[in-house]
């Protein structure tokens, strides 16, 4: 088999319960991962010829330096009548029976039901820290085709950053020499994403049928190292004005030169 039809196959695999699984969790409220992060992390050790890290912490997630990211769009809302948080899937609130719902809080419509601003977490510490070690960040995004609870078509892509990337480093050393954590929350699809040049390896559908899942790529292209066209909106803006607009320093005061 070729390594599409074995990532394909493991897809499926490992997903085919989704069906059944996506009913339970729902009826309990409780968000379902169509991809999780341990099995993200499967498919960067697959994509990569590699092996996992046997454990959670310690260590990069792949034995080759790799460090996996695992994003979700599919998301929680908002019931638009009691407030409460509510799952991607469910057509009504557990709570009050409304099926109004809202992306955010304070959102006045009800137009947008999903924030699709999951975000992976990168550690700034450790990035540097363990820099050596570190080969290259490989990210996993899931996002629902249609925001709709009976949504069974699922886009997922897989990215590499490297990490050399200008922007990432620009951005981890900010943080790390910031006052503030040393957590990255990094957002896919958004500018930070876009300035860090991430290389796109797959792009495909999962589809969730009862029992079973198929998985078929658009593209499959492990060798590519094009990175991703910045979008219209991204073009004007460069690295350095967006690690500024992040306000890292604004408390601690900056030593000026006469
Ligand atoms: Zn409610």
């Amino acid at each position: 088999m070729t390594l599409r039809e074995n990532v394909k196959q493991m897809i499926e695999d490992c997903t085919s319960n989704l069906s059944v699984k996506i009913k339970h969790y729902t009826r309990f409220n409780q968000p379902v991962r169509i991809i999780d992060d341990t099995f993200s992390e499967m498919i960067g050790a697959m994509m990569n010829n590699t092996f996992c890290g046997g454990s959670g912490g310690g260590g990069w997630d792949q034995c080759d330096g790799g460090e996996q990211k695992d994003v979700s769009h599919v998301q929680s809302k908002f019931c638009g009548k009691c407030g409460k948080k509510v799952v991607f899937h469910a057509t009504e609130c557990p709570h009050c029976q409304s099926t109004k719902f809202k992306a955010s809080k304070n959102q006045k419509t009800f137009n947008k039901t999903n924030p699709r601003d999951g975000r992976a977490g990168i550690n700034a510490k450790s990035h540097f820290k363990h820099f050596k070690g570190l080969k290259e960040y490989r990210l996993t995004l899931t996002e629902p085709m249609t925001d709709n609870p009976s949504c069974n078509q699922y886009r997922i892509r897989y990215w590499v950053i490297s990490k050399d990337s200008k922007h990432l480093n620009a951005y981890a050393k900010a943080q790390l020499e910031s006052n503030k954590s040393n957590h990255i929350n990094f957002q896919p699809l958004k500018v930070d994403f876009y300035l860090s040049n991430p290389i796109l390896k797959f792009d495909g559908v999962l589809t969730v049928n009862e029992g079973s899942t198929s998985m078929n790529f658009n593209y499959f292209n492990p060798e590519n190292q094009v990175s991703e066209e910045i979008p219209a909106e991204f073009i004007d803006v460069d690295s350095q004005t967006v690690i500024e607009s992040k306000n890292f320093n604004k408390e601690r005061g900056e030593w000026v030169r006469n």
